[in-house]
C-alpha cells in the first residue's frame, strides 16, 4: 500500500565521495519497503541529462542547482520524498533552495562529512587522482571551496557509521519532525 507523506526535500551536501549518493540509496530503499512515494535527483546523473550543458564554475554550479531545486519542489509540492545529493558547495545556493521548497513543504539539511582524506582515499570515481594531477580543474575541495553548512539538520560522519546507521540517522530525523 502506498503512503502519503508530508512534502519534503532531504538534500545532501558533501564532498566528493563523501557518502551522498550511498546513503540517499539507502534511504530510498527502507522508504519504499513502507510504501512511500520517493524520488532521487542525484547531480552526476541530472549532469547528464537536464543539467549537461553546463560545468563547474561558480555560476554553473549556481545553476545548476537551480534547475533542480526547480524540480525537486515541484516533487515536494506533490508530497514525494525527494532526496537530493548535490556537492552544493556554496551556501548561498543551499539557501536559495532551502527558501525556495520550504514554500511548498519541508526541507531537510544533511551534511555529508566525512574527512577529505577519506573521500580522497575512498577516490570512488578516481577524480581525486585526476584532480591531484591538475587534469580536472574546479575540483570542489582540492581546487574550488567547499562551504561547510553552518547549522545543518543532520551531520553525517561517514567515516565513522556504516551506511545503514547513516540512512537511520535520516529515517529517524523524518519521524521525529513528524515528516513519515
Ligand atoms: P558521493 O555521492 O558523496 O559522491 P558516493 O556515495 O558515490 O559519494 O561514494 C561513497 C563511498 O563511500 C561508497 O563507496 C560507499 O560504499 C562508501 N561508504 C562507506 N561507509 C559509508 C557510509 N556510512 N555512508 C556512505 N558511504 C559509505
Amino acid at each position: 500500500m502506498n503512503k502519503r507523506a508530508k512534502g519534503v526535500t532531504v538534500w545532501f551536501t558533501g564532498l566528493s565521495g563523501a557518502g551522498k549518493t550511498t546513503v540517499a540509496l539507502e534511504v530510498e530503499k527502507r522508504l519504499a519497503e513502507q510504501g512511500y512515494y520517493t524520488q532521487r535527483l542525484d547531480g552526476d546523473i541530472v549532469r547528464e541529462k537536464l543539467t549537461g550543458d553546463l560545468g563547474f564554475s561558480k555560476e554553473d554550479r549556481n545553476k545548476n542547482i537551480e534547475r533542480n531545486t526547480f524540480v525537486a519542489k515541484i516533487l515536494t509540492d506533490n508530497d514525494v520524498i525527494t532526496l537530493c545529493s548535490f556537492i552544493s558547495p556554496y551556501e548561498s545556493a543551499r539557501n536559495y533552495a532551502k527558501k525556495e521548497i520550504m514554500q511548498v513543504g519541508e526541507f531537510v539539511e544533511v551534511f555529508v562529512d566525512p574527512p577529505l582524506e577519506v573521500c580522497e582515499k575512498r577516490d570512488v570515481k578516481g577524480l581525486y587522482k585526476k584532480a591531484r594531477e591538475g587534469k580536472i580543474k574546479n575540483f570542489t575541495g582540492i581546487s574550488d571551496p567547499y562551504e561547510k553548512p553552518k547549522k545543518p539538520d543532520i551531520t553525517l560522519k561517514t567515516d565513522q557509521e556504516t551506511v545503514k546507521e547513516s540512512a537511520q540517522i535520516v529515517i529517524d530525523h523524518l519521524k521525529k519532525r513528524g515528516i513519515l
